[in-house]
Formats: structure tokens, C-alpha cells, sequence
């Protein structure tokens, strides 16, 4: 394999702060890899601030700048599907736009593709300039992760790392309403490599993932990838009901040999309480399986896109792929207020 045409593709959401810097460190090292064309794509996820503006006008000035506007704040992980589904590299870089991903690590990427590989995660070595906050829901991202979801995801990668093509056909195909890309790239097989590099702090503005959004991913993550919640349930309420039973049989001893009769009516409210609660959280569970179910069935796009800079629309790829249909049907000509909502 070799790499020709190199799309590196960066989610932005609120990221004027720091997308010029971004793009300058991108393009030296563009710059220092010969024989080698990239392009960037940049998806701006319904960014409620001048993102939108600071990317155009880098499209107007670089023609390897190309801009994919989604209609509104669709998350992380649909506006990376969208680049990935853009690409046209014969290589494919995914990384976030404020630096904590340092773009002087792709060299080595491309190296490790160039090795036979056809995926490589990048793994963060030490996160520096995290508060302990993010370090701790991080940490307790990947330990709940790996108990629930049978994937053993790789940590601390996020989601930079580069991949060919074929991996992108496939991961293309592996859509869902609730994407977990870091999930999807672990499961899809291939040969994969891991390389690692030095945390680097965020250069500027500020995390575009709240709590909520995390907590959101980490469902997504168990949810999308096994049924061992329901298993769980499953196990716990056959080992409760076992529990009961052993608990009339001794009640009924104590009764009728003992002669001691519990005037407890507190322990069966008890009992009751636990045991609605128990009920109504298996049935959340399950309920959130079949929820997925009626999403996907709805079969709505991922994403919409309002505007593109320097990308053709009748752009590049097989008719019927994924990207020709959501051009052919999403694509509305209409630039400028992007609702944020
Ligand atoms: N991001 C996005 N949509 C969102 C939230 C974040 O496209 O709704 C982008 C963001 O611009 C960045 C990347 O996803 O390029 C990672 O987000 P962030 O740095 O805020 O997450 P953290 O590093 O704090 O986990
Ligand atoms: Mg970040």
C-alpha cells in the first residue's frame, strides 16, 4: 500500500480558537511529507460560534481545505462519520481539532500503514493538561466499558488514527443512530497496530464534551456492542427469585415449627419496593435496546450537510455508496443561520 493522497479528517465543534493553529501545524507537516498530496477535511458540527467562517475562509485560500457544514450539532462521532464518509485519500487520518492530537505524530501513522498494517490506533502516552475531572470520568469510561461491552477498546486512543481504504469501506457500512467509531474499528478485524505518543494539552477554547455527552457515549458503547446488560438481569433476577424462595421456606418453618410468627409487614413493603425497582430497571433496559430497534428502523439520515467548500458534489465514488445517497438526498444549497438546537 501506498499512501498518495492523504485525507485528514477533524471534527470541529465550536473550534475557531483553535483551528488556525491547528491548520498551521497540519500544513508544516504536510509540508515535510514528499511525494505526498492531503487534503483536510474539516467537518463543521453545527459550531455555534464563527467555526463555520474561519474554516471558509481557509477553503478560499487552500484548495486541500475542504469544508463539510452539517446543519446542526450532530456529536463527535456523526461528524467524524461524515468525514470518513468525504474522504477520498487512499489513507484516511482521524483527529480532534484542538491539538490534543498533535498532527506530528501522522508521519509515523502513515509509516506503520506503509508496514502492512491497515489500521493504527495512536495512543496517548501521559494526559497532560487534563483537569482530574476528565481523568477520572476518563478512566472510569474504559474500566465500565470494558466490564459491560465485550470490545477491549483501546485507551486513551480517542479516536486518532489512520486507516486505508477498504477500512474505511467497511467501517462506512457499519452505521448505526448511535455510531461508536472506536468500537466499530476494534470489532471490524484487519491488521491493526498500535504507536504511541507524548498527551499534548488542549491549545484553546474549551471541551466540547460535557458529562452528558460522555455518559451519552458510554451507553452507546455497551449498548451497541453486546447484550450483556440484559444477560445481567437476567442472572440477577433468576438469583433473587431463588432468594425468595429460600426465604418462604424458612418463614414457613419458623411458622409452622418454630411457632414464631413475624408480624412484618415493613419487610414486605421492603420487598416490594426493591423488587418494583428491579422490575422497572430490566425493563429499562430493555427498553433501550428496543428503542435502537425503532431508530433504526426509522432509517433517518446520521446527518444533514448545509453547505460544502471545496468538495464536488457529484463527488467521487460508486453510485449507490453511502455518500452519493446522503448528497443526493440531504444536500440543500443553502448556506449562512445554522440552528443550534
Ligand atoms: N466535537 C464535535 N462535536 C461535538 C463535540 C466535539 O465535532 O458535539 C469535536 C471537537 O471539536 C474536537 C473533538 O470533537 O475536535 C473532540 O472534542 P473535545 O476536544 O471537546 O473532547 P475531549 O478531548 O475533551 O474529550
Ligand atoms: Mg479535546
Amino acid at each position: 500500500m501506498e499512501a498518495k493522497l492523504i485525507s485528514v479528517v477533524v471534527p470541529c465543534y465550536n473550534e475557531a480558537a483553535t483551528v488556525p493553529e491547528f491548520y498551521r501545524r497540519i500544513k508544516a507537516v504536510a509540508g515535510s511529507l514528499q511525494g505526498r498530496s492531503f487534503e483536510f477535511l474539516f467537518v463543521n458540527d453545527g459550531s455555534s460560534d464563527h467555526t463555520g467562517r474561519v474554516l471558509n475562509d481557509l477553503a478560499s485560500l487552500d484548495p486541500r481545505v475542504r469544508v463539510i457544514h452539517l446543519a446542526r450539532n450532530r456529536g463527535h462521532q456523526i461528524a467524524l462519520t461524515a468525514g470518513i464518509d468525504h474522504a477520498a485519500g487512499d489513507v484516511i487520518v482521524t483527529m480532534d481539532a484542538d491539538l490534543q492530537h498533535p498532527p506530528e505524530v501522522i508521519p509515523d501513522l502513515i509509516h506503520a500503514l506503509e508496514q502492512g498494517h491497515d489500521i493504527v490506533h495512536a495512543q496517548r502516552r501521559i494526559r497532560t493538561g487534563d483537569s482530574w475531572f476528565k481523568l477520572l470520568t476518563a478512566k472510569l469510561f474504559y474500566l465500565f466499558m470494558r466490564f459491560f461491552s465485550g470490545v477491549k477498546l483501546i485507551e486513551n486512543c480517542g479516536d486518532f488514527r489512520a486507516f486505508t481504504k477498504p477500512v474505511q469501506q467497511t467501517v462506512i457500512a457499519f452505521r448505526t443512530p448511535h455510531q461508536f467509531l472506536r468500537g466499530t474499528f476494534v470489532q471490524v478485524g484487519f491488521r491493526q497496530a498500535v504507536i504511541q505518543y507524548d498527551g499534548e494539552a488542549r491549545f484553546g477554547g474549551e471541551t466540547g464534551y460535557s458529562l452528558w455527552k460522555m455518559v451519552n457515549l458510554a451507553i452507546d458503547g455497551v449498548l451497541g456492542f453486546s447484550a450483556t446488560p440484559i444477560r445481567i438481569i437476567t442472572w440477577l433476577s433468576l438469583a433473587l427469585w431463588a432468594m425468595s424462595l429460600i426465604h418462604l421456606g424458612v418463614s414457613l418453618y419458623d411458622h409452622f415449627v418454630s411457632g414464631i410468627t413475624v408480624p412484618g409487614w415493613t419487610s414486605i413493603i421492603t420487598l416490594m419496593f426493591f423488587f418494583t425497582g428491579l422490575v422497572l430497571f430490566s425493563i429499562a433496559v430493555i427498553g433501550s435496546y428496543v428503542g435502537r430497534i425503532f431508530q433504526q428502523g426509522q432509517n433517518n439520515p446520521l446527518y444533514w450537510v448545509c453547505d460544502l467548500r471545496n468538495l464536488p458534489e457529484d463527488a467521487p465514488g460508486k453510485e449507490g455508496s453511502p455518500r452519493e445517497v446522503l448528497l443526493a438526498q440531504h444536500v440543500t444549497k443553502t448556506s449562512g443561520a445554522i440552528d443550534e438546537g
